[in-house]
C-alpha cells in the first residue's frame, strides 16, 4: 500500500535479459492512441529513443495481470501512475 491516493501497489522494475514483446492487444491499443506507428515503432512523447531502448529490457511482475509485463506495456497501462526510484506506482484497478 502507498500513501498516494489511488495507488494500490508499488511494483519494482527489474532488468531482464531479453526484450519482452508487447502483446498484440497492447500493440493495437498503442496504435489506436497514436503511441505506435504502423511499423510497430514506439512514439512516446518526451521519451528519447535511448530511453525506449532501455525500457525494452525492463519488466515488472504485474500484480493485476499476475504475469511478467514489459515495462513499456506497463508504462502505457491505464493503471500506471508514475515511476519513482525504480518502482512503478500502480493504481491496481482490474484490467
Ligand atoms: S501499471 Fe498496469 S502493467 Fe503496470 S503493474 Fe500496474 S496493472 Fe500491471
Amino acid at each position: 500500500m502507498s500513501e498516494i491516493s489511488g495507488v494500490k501497489y508499488l511494483v519494482p522494475v527489474k532488468q531482464v535479459e531479453k526484450t519482452i514483446k508487447v502483446s498484440d492487444d497492447a500493440k493495437a491499443e498503442l496504435q489506436s492512441v497514436g503511441l505506435m506507428d504502423e511499423k510497430g515503432r514506439l512514439k512516446l512523447k518526451g521519451v528519447s529513443p535511448k530511453m525506449i531502448k532501455r525500457m525494452k529490457v525492463e519488466a515488472v511482475d504485474c500484480p493485476v495481470l499476475n504475469t511478467q509485463i514489459g515495462f513499456i506495456q506497463c508504462y502505457v497501462c491505464k493503471n500506471f501512475h508514475s515511476r519513482v526510484t525504480g518502482q512503478v506506482y500502480c493504481k491496481g484497478e482490474p484490467l
